[in-house]
């Protein structure tokens, strides 16, 4: 058996609006090369200037990572000519960057259901411009540097994971975490979250191997797959006793397996020299303490905070805590429920969030889906309407099925759950009076259900259960689906002289 060391390079676009030299546009999608201007494109005689929200957002990443943010930290030009940096060198950080040894734990399931429970140490993270991007088409190639010079983090983390499912949980979790702080969207399709995967394998106790490199990995599965299919291949060159080559490999998704893209003798000579045009940056405590007050609850933490206040389950945690905004959501509706009613009649807090809960990952999850709402936070119920429509159910005022209908008139009319009910008439009727001359008028109308369920004996249980539940669905009907179920039944068997269960 041989150890895996496995180490990732993630980059993430950071969310500032302007690239981090510039003042140009930082967004996906637009009409190639359209936010460029002099200083991106590398003319002669320009000179940059940091944007100080890409340097921020950076910053809070490395904090969230537990790293120590240098007194002093500035950027060097790394030198390589490629033709979608027009510069031929990357600003980019080297000898300081902007945060340094910090580390993220991660603890949960991985993909194949075994537990992970392991420290990975971030050897760095530092802030740099991204190139822009070629489309080879046929026989030409086209270039956009609408993505030259938008702000980049790079995460680079220390070799202590061991397993593909290590490494793609180790992505979820960062994921998860930036799109929690607001700095990244974390969309890996646009290649606004990008990760390379280094491996390398050997005997127990022999230290790091010839270490592989793996590009193209542009989502958490494929890194798994990438990595798990790169550890089998280095085991069978070893058992087969050659030496593994130490390489760049690039993973091909329709083969699932990688293919070698260049060879590595050396680490490539960048002739790293400092930024002559950028100053160095010293943060103030203004500075972190904006860092600092950044830093919200992140979703392991609140995971277990939801679980021990909630009484949620691990799942039902987990499911809420994936989105800052349904999280966010979940907990502005429950203390909306709590504080709807009076002290002596409030719903408790356990009560209200199994109830929130259900509704949340039920009936409002398929709402959002089919309205095409990326998340809670464009949902146009609001958590304290979704608080009003909880308390009326527990109240016993409305019906499982006519709440599900409040809920999606309340979506589609955009009004409070409590009208759309007064509106629509659409209240419980729990009155056994108001029930039984119901259930009077049923009885006369099915005269021939009513005779057969008097004369059926004890031993025809499952004739007797059909015909009951037929007959309470009657009286459900003539009320508008406003009875309540459990009384209607109850009234039946009182007036046929007779029980639905023998
Ligand atoms: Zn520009």
């Amino acid at each position: 058996m041989y150890q895996s060391f496995i180490g990732l390079e993630v980059h993430i676009h950071l969310l500032t609006k302007t690239k981090v030299f510039c003042r140009c546009r930082s967004a996906f999608g637009d009409e190639p090369n359209t936010n460029v201007c002099p200083v991106c494109m590398g003319y002669p005689g320009v000179l940059p200037t940091l944007n100080l929200e890409a340097m921020r957002m950076g910053c809070i990443v490395a904090r969230a990572l537990n790293c120590t943010i240098p007194e002093r930290t500035w950027f060097e030009r790394k030198q390589y000519f490629y033709p979608d940096m027009t510069k031929n060198y990357q600003i980019s950080q080297f000898a300081s960057p902007l945060g340094q040894r910090g580390c993220l734990e991660l603890e949960g399931s991985g993909a194949d259901g075994k537990p992970i429970k392991k420290k990975v140490r971030i050897k760095e993270c530092h802030l740099e411009e991204d190139a822009g991007k070629m489309i080879h088409t046929g026989t030409v190639s086209l270039l956009d540097y609408n993505r030259a010079g938008v702000s980049l983090l790079e995460i680079v983390t220390e070799p202590d994971m061991e397993t593909g499912e290590e490494a793609e949980f180790f992505i979820q979790q960062l994921r998860r975490m930036v799109r929690y702080l607001g700095v990244c969207d974390g969309n890996m399709e646009e290649g606004s979250l990008r990760a390379d995967a280094n491996v390398s394998i050997n005997l127990p106790g022999q230290g790091l191997g010839k270490k592989v490199e793996i590009k193209n990995l542009n989502s958490s599965r494929f890194v798994r797959l990438g990595l798990n299919y790169e550890i089998r291949r280095q085991a069978e060159i070893l058992d087969g006793g050659r030496t593994v080559v130490q390489e760049t490999r690039l993973w091909n998704e329709n083969r699932d397996e990688t293919a070698p893209m260049r060879q590595k003798e050396n680490a490539q000579d960048y002739r790293y020299f400092p930024e002559p045009d950028l100053p160095v940056f010293c943060p103030d405590p203004a500075f972190l303490a904006s860092v600092d007050k950044a830093l919200v609850e992140l979703p392991p933490a609140r995971l277990k905070r939801l679980m021990a206040e909630y009484a949620l389950t691990e799942e039902q945690a987990g499911l809420i805590c994936d989105e800052k905004t349904s999280a966010d959501y979940f907990e502005a509706a429950v203390r909306a429920a709590v504080a709807a009613l009076p002290p002596e009649k409030a719903l408790s807090q356990k009560d209200a969030a199994d109830r929130i809960a259900k509704w949340i990952l039920s009936d409002i999850k398929h709402l959002l889906h089919k309205e095409g709402l990326a998340g809670l936070d464009s949902f146009t119920l609001s958590p304290s309407r979704l608080a009003s429509l909880v308390v009326m159910q527990a109240q016993g005022r409305l019906t499982g099925k006519l709440a599900k209908q409040t809920l999606e008139r309340a979506v589609v009319e955009d009004k409070d759950p409590e009208l759309i009910v007064r509106e629509h008439h659409w209240e419980q009727i729990t009155d056994p009076v108001l029930i039984a001359e119901t259930a009077r008028k049923v009885l006369a109308q099915e005269g021939a259900t009513a005779g057969e369920l008097q004369g059926l004996g004890n031993e025809d249980e499952k004739r007797r259960k059909t015909l009951f539940a037929y007959l309470v669905g009657k009286v459900l009907a003539a009320t508008g689906g406003r009875a309540d179920p459990k009384t209607a039944g109850e009234e039946i068997e009182k007036l046929l002289g007779t029980t639905a269960q023998p």
